[in-house]
């Protein structure tokens, strides 16, 4: 038992291949650029639909019954009861079977073929790659036409982080009007798995004031002032830390540029401005820091 959850998406009501590309345009947006996950995967297949399945089974059940001893055991009942599922066994033997079989594309009716013609040109038009892949089907009766996947690689056996398709056949076999439809459901726990890690850390930003003396903290208190409602993120220490104190808490806080200021610099009217991200530093004349700083990158 494993509990998981969906986002899922249904357009119901009509069967043009325009709505497929749309839902499909939804979903790898949404997985590609909102949540950037990388390397994915478009599976695409069409499974036909009420007029060309029986000839698609057919086809492919005459084909492994002949072959019936090299299937597994799963896939012998499976050729009774549902011989399109054999495409999608994991098994090496009924994988090396499935390749030489007969695939549902080449059993397309008319119909089938031209809607997912015209579903591929679309994708092609936005630009969405895909695989053809044919082993992808369903099991059951109402799925219709397109069916897809989206694969994350990256994540083993159980990577299909969504999938969806066509069930034209499902609003009428529960008793409702014969309605065409098309979706997709996205597996949470997949997506959240395979969420690229945070972005790294920001960028080192604003001016630590780092003050030697009580005259220069005194005087440091002005600039940080000055400096904060000029809406430049400013800091200092407010206790009496020793230089290399301030310089630790200034690398701790992340800022770009410590501004120095003994009372020394003082009375020459200067302090050192240090860029902690290229490491070196120049003396400043006091009256222009503000300004100074204000054309920096990373204030
Ligand atoms: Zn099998
Ligand atoms: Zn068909």
């Amino acid at each position: 038992y494993r509990q998981f959850h969906q986002i899922g998406v249904e357009a119901i009501g009509s069967d043009r291949p325009t709505v497929d590309a749309e839902v499909i345009d939804l979903l790898w947006a949404l997985m590609v650029e909102e949540f950037r996950i990388p390397d994915l995967q478009l599976r695409l297949n069409s499974i036909g639909d009420a007029a060309c399945r029986p000839t698609i089974r057919d086809r492919l059940s005459c084909y492994m019954a002949d072959r019936s001893s090299e299937l597994c055991p799963d896939c012998r009942g499976r050729l009774i009861r549902n011989p399109l599922r054999i495409m999608d066994c994991k098994q090496a033997g009924c994988q090396h079977l499935v390749a030489q079989a007969p695939k549902p594309l080449e059993s397309l009716c008319e119909a089938c073929a031209a809607h997912f013609a015209e579903v591929r040109g679309l994708l092609d038009l936005l630009k969405i790659p895909y695989i053809i892949d044919e082993r992808l089907v369903r099991g059951l009766e109402y799925y219709t036409k397109t069916a897809f996947e989206i694969i994350n690689p990256r994540l083993g056996a159980q990577n299909a982080l969504a999938g969806g398709g066509r069930y034209d056949g499902l609003i009428e076999s529960m008793g409702g009007p014969a309605t065409p439809a098309m979706g997709f459901a996205i597996g949470l726990e997949r997506v959240i798995a395979s969420l690229p890690p945070i972005q790294e850390e920001a960028a080192l930003r604003g001016v630590y004031v780092a003050t030697i003396g009580q005259e220069a903290q005194r005087a440091g208190m002005g600039l940080l002032q000055e400096l904060r409602r000029r809406g430049i993120r400013g800091l200092m220490d407010l206790e009496a830390r020793s230089l290399k104190g301030q310089m630790r808490q200034a690398n701790k806080e992340r800022v770009r540029y410590c501004l120095i200021v003994g009372d020394d610099e003082l009375r020459r009217g200067q302090a050192m401005l240090r860029d902690m991200v290229k490491a070196d530093q120049a003396a400043v004349a006091l009256d222009r820091i503000v300004e100074c700083l204000m054309g920096l990158e990373g204030v």
